[in-house]
């Protein structure tokens, strides 16, 4: 078995996942996203769901339970999300979830929260990067326990309502800026 260790960046990406996995993630009982490759690393994630909907996996059983009486959204941001790790379960054991493919690498998730108001926004395949404006709007729609990239925390506020109060300090930005200092002022 491999496992990705934390590399302590705890920069905000973005997970895109297609309907109806999304939902179920949403639920909280997906605790595990097959990917083919382990180019994730542990963190906050804003969990987009795709444009397309997988409509084989609506008639599976297990898929079908879980996300009873929700709404399919597409082509949104529909929650944040923690991965924690991501790990290849051993050749001839069994799947460590329901939700678990066989050598795929397992995104392990929790801390799932759900937004109030889905944000419309384009996902990509593999991480994204998030712009500043979304991770702000999205902040402003949940109350969670993100950090900023300078791993301060996240008040339960607007991130741009924040950034207002408390000018020369970290912005909720996609990036660090280059030489940014905590005295940065001009
Ligand atoms: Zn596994």
């Amino acid at each position: 078995m491999s496992t990705l260790t934390n590399s302590g960046d705890d920069w905000i990406r973005g997970l895109t996942v297609r309907q109806p996995w999304a939902a179920a993630i949403l639920t909280g009982a997906k605790t595990i996203e097959n990917r083919p490759r382990a180019s994730w690393r542990p963190g906050w994630v804003l969990l987009h769901a795709g444009k397309s909907i997988d409509r084989w996996a609506l008639s599976d059983q297990l898929v079908a339970n879980t996300i009873r009486g929700r709404e399919l959204v597409t082509g949104a941001v529909v929650g944040v999300a923690r991965i924690t790790g991501a790990h290849q379960d051993p050749d001839g054991t069994d799947p460590c979830s329901p939700w678990a493919l066989p050598s795929m690498w397992h995104l392990e998730i929790t801390d799932v929260h759900e937004l109030t108001e889905p944000i419309p926004v384009a996902g990509q395949l593999g991480p994204w990067r998030p712009s500043p404006d979304l991770v702000a709007r999205v902040l402003c729609g949940t109350t969670t326990p993100l950090r900023s990239h300078t791993s301060e925390p996240v008040r339960k506020t607007c991130a741009e309502a924040w950034n207002a109060e408390n000018p020369g300090e970290a912005r909720f930005v996609s990036d660090p800026p280059k030489g940014w200092r905590s005295d940065g002022h001009a």
